[in-house]
């Protein structure tokens, strides 16, 4: 059992250092009082801000230590004023997820009883369900490289084996896990077009050779298109989705929305040996330096960090403060107590920040 992390922590631009600061308060606060694990967390620079500043949007040490981390935590970068020289947006969180190897874009989905959401839930419906989008190839995988000719413009989807496979363990494993906590049945689909191209019926057969080496697991298909309606209709019936980088970008905002908006989308980009846990929102720079971003967001990212911490160096501590942190962040959305004007209330950050910690150490 390991007991002592390393955390690399990036601010970036626009709201990320005022939703950053709370959240790495909270989680210094939870790792004293558990007393089981200690974190030493370091900011280091990256994003717009800083390349405007530098002309340098990762520097060389902040890669390093990234890498040499247990595990990153990141908020938001980009700023729409700051562009690279070519007109490209500046966004670190993808250099770091090609060159980290971040396959899996893990996005939990969860509407509990009270939480704001367009859904009209049948009462005693609660929705928890995690969209695992896969992050280094498919329809992104000409990004920034596409060609484009007078009269006509061409991109590539591109599928690999290797990628797959390792997409579909995590995957399983994951249901797994998510079966052992209570948190699922024990079931992933397979969210695809296999009926119209060649290689999503590839991406499909990988899945299900995959599949072959859990038994006891549930393995599904659905094509996208109907994902995207029981997105709407059913979405209590979901526990692992998997899907290509495109598809899952798509339907991760329409699971954000779904929630009820941005501001509580939580996410994490997974690889075999590093991982990145940031907001699903961006910097948010028309809201930036006033106070009032919503901070959840961020503090369920931090959240999914401890579990994850957790589970891969058998620190059951650290899991159980992971689910305790997401717990206590659920119980004050659904109670109404703190909420910022993206949910509808009034609260600001550090207002809704502290209401997690009241949460956690008061009742
Ligand atoms: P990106 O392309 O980097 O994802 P974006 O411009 O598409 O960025 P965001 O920066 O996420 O999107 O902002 C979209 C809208 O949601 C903005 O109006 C912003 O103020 C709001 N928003 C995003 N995050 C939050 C937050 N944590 N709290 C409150 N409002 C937010």
């Amino acid at each position: 059992m390991k007991t002592d992390f390393e955390i690399a922590v990036f601010a970036g631009d626009g709201i990320g250092p005022e939703i950053t600061a709370p959240t790495v308060d909270i989680l210094r606060r939870m790792a004293e009082v558990s007393g089981a694990y200690t974190l030493s967390m370091t900011y280091w620079p990256a994003g717009a801000a800083h390349y405007a500043n530098t002309g340098d949007s990762l520097p060389a040490a902040s890669m390093k230590a990234a890498r040499a981390s247990d595990a990153i935590l990141l908020s938001a970068m980009g700023l729409p004023d700051v562009r690279y020289a070519d007109g490209t947006e500046i966004s670190p969180q993808i250099d770091l997820r090609k060159a980290l190897v971040l396959f899996a874009g893990v996005r939990p989905v969860t509407i509990k009883a009270g939480q704001p959401t367009p859904l009209n839930l049948p009462a005693g419906r609660d929705v928890d369900f995690v969209l695992v989008r896969e992050s280094t190839e498919g329809l992104f995988f000409t990004q920034g490289r596409g060609e484009v000719e007078t009269d006509e413009a061409r991109e590539t989807l591109r599928i690999t084996r290797d990628i797959s496979e390792k997409l579909f363990r995590f995957s399983f494993d994951l249901a797994r896990s998510r079966k052992a906590t209570g948190r699922g049945p024990g079931k992933v689909t397979c969210v695809d077009k296999a009926n119209v191209f060649r290689a999503f019926a590839f991406f499909r057969e990988i899945f299900d050779e995959t599949a072959k080496a859990y038994p006891e697991l549930v393995a599904d298909h659905a094509y996208v298109d109907a994902t995207a309606l029981w997105m709407v209709q059913k979405p209590w019936d979901f526990d692992v989705l998997v899907t290509e980088n495109m598809f899952g970008d798509i339907l991760s905002d329409l699971g954000a929305g779904l929630m009820g908006g941005l501001g509580l989308a939580p996410s994490a980009d997974i690889g075999l040996d590093h991982a990145v846990f940031q907001p699903c929102h961006g910097s948010a720079p028309d809201i930036a330096g006033q106070g009032i971003a919503n901070p959840m967001a961020m503090i369920l990212s931090a959240a999914m960090m401890l579990d994850w911490l957790g589970l891969r160096h058998d620190n059951d501590a650290m899991v159980r403060d992971g689910a305790r942190l997401r717990e206590a962040v659920e119980r004050v959305v659904a109670e109404g107590r703190a909420l910022t004007r993206d949910l509808g209330g009034e609260a600001g950050t550090a207002v809704a920040a502290d209401a997690v910690l009241d949460a956690l150490f008061v009742a």
